[in-house]
């Protein structure tokens, strides 16, 4: 019998779990805060669950991290794990070290549909959504790994970004399920605002169910018409800039974030002239936002170019001229295939670092 996974369980769900097999409610509020808070593998952890209890649990249950087919490290200090699934299936999850933050970037589907022209999983079929428990097994696999990295100066997690593979939206009842574990005090007790979701733009009723959660909203946007934002990104198609942007206002009016982030992927002749930041001063004119820049990274078979240094510098001046809160985003974990629009999900076992 396959034993199902607690990772992605919160209260109410052990308890209907439990008493199927005869478990009480006690029973669920006592192994919850070993599952969340001490984060544990195994239920013989459990030293104030009943002996009995524990092997109920082991039977029917299991608390297993997937399996970390390769890890490597870039020399910014930026970790990319491939983990596989039960299934067969496998994902890809990157840990961000800096000064002052520890940030994890999630995966929230086993491929996309999205099909984005600037990115490697856009170019990767769409396989299945993650189930909650998955979502979170990779929070686990981090906050299991991060005690026996050396060189941190701090070994917790402080800020999530569901910025991996996968549109978050799509998933959307597995994301919220999430979203309450992490942010429930009695479990993982992160704060509203260090986790983001980034949307590639389904503008649906769940962007504005998301607004309950205080979180923050990231939105890709990469295009200052709709003409050029629908050849790099079909999605714009069904949902277009005035949409989108109309969505961003609604959330800012329903959720108490500061802003809204739009990301805008400079990509050489194509989004980056002086009139391209012109056109999105104004279409971001009167939006509480804060636009982040981000230079391309180039993947085997892409036909995009980045652009220069110099070119991003003054598409950002620009910006900032005309009042718009932008910076260009520092681009982490390249030299492993880590950094945005890069991760490609499948098994590539050379240069793997599992220290
Ligand atoms: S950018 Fe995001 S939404 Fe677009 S294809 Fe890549 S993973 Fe999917």
């Amino acid at each position: 019998m396959e034993r199902e996974s607690l990772l992605g369980a919160n209260l109410a769900d052990l308890e209907r779990k439990f008493a199927r097999i005869g478990l009480t409610k006690l029973d669920a509020k006592r192994v919850l805060p070993w599952i969340h808070i001490k984060c544990v593998s195994s239920f013989d952890a459990m030293t104030d669950v009943p002996h009995k209890v524990r092997s109920l649990l082991s039977e029917y249950f299991s608390l297993e991290r997937p399996i970390c087919r390769n890890l490597q490290k870039s020399s910014d200090g930026t970790r990319k794990a491939l983990l596989e699934f039960p299934d067969g299936h496998q994902i890809e999850t990157v840990f961000i070290p800096d000064e002052k933050r520890n940030t994890v970037c999630l995966s929230i589907q086993v491929g996309c549909a999205m099909g984005c022209k600037f990115c490697n999983t856009g170019q990767r079929s769409f396989e299945r959504n993650l189930s909650c428990a998955e979502i979170m097994s990779q929070v686990f696999f981090w906050k299991d790994l991060l005690p026996t990295l050396k060189e941190l100066a701090h070994p917790h997690l402080s800020n999530l970004v569901f910025m991996g593979m996968g549109e978050p939206l799509l998933n959307a009842e597995n994301l919220f399920q999430a979203l309450e574990l992490l942010l429930d005090q009695k479990n993982h007790n992160f704060s509203r605002n260090k986790i983001t979701v980034s949307t590639s733009g389904i503008v649906t009723h769940d962007l504005l169910r998301m607004a309950k959660f205080g979180i923050k909203l990231a939105i890709s946007l990469h295009a200052t018409t709709d003409i050029k934002r629908s050849e790099l990104m079909p999605v714009n198609r069904k949902y277009n800039i005035d949409t989108l942007l109309n969505a961003a206002r609604e959330y800012l009016r329903r959720s108490n974030s500061e802003h809204v982030t739009f990301e805008y992927l400079l990509l050489a002749g194509v989004n980056d002239s002086d009139a391209n930041a012109r056109q999105l001063a104004k279409l971001l004119s009167g939006i509480r936002c804060k636009v982040n820049l981000i230079t391309f990274n180039s993947w085997d078979e892409s036909t995009f170019r980045g652009s220069s240094r110099t070119r991003a510098d003054a598409f950002l001046s620009l910006l900032l001229a005309k009042g718009i809160r932008t910076i260009i985003r520092k681009s982490r974990g390249d030299d492993i295939s880590a950094a945005c629009g890069q991760l490609k999900g499948t098994g590539e076992r050379s240069g793997s670092d599992l220290s």
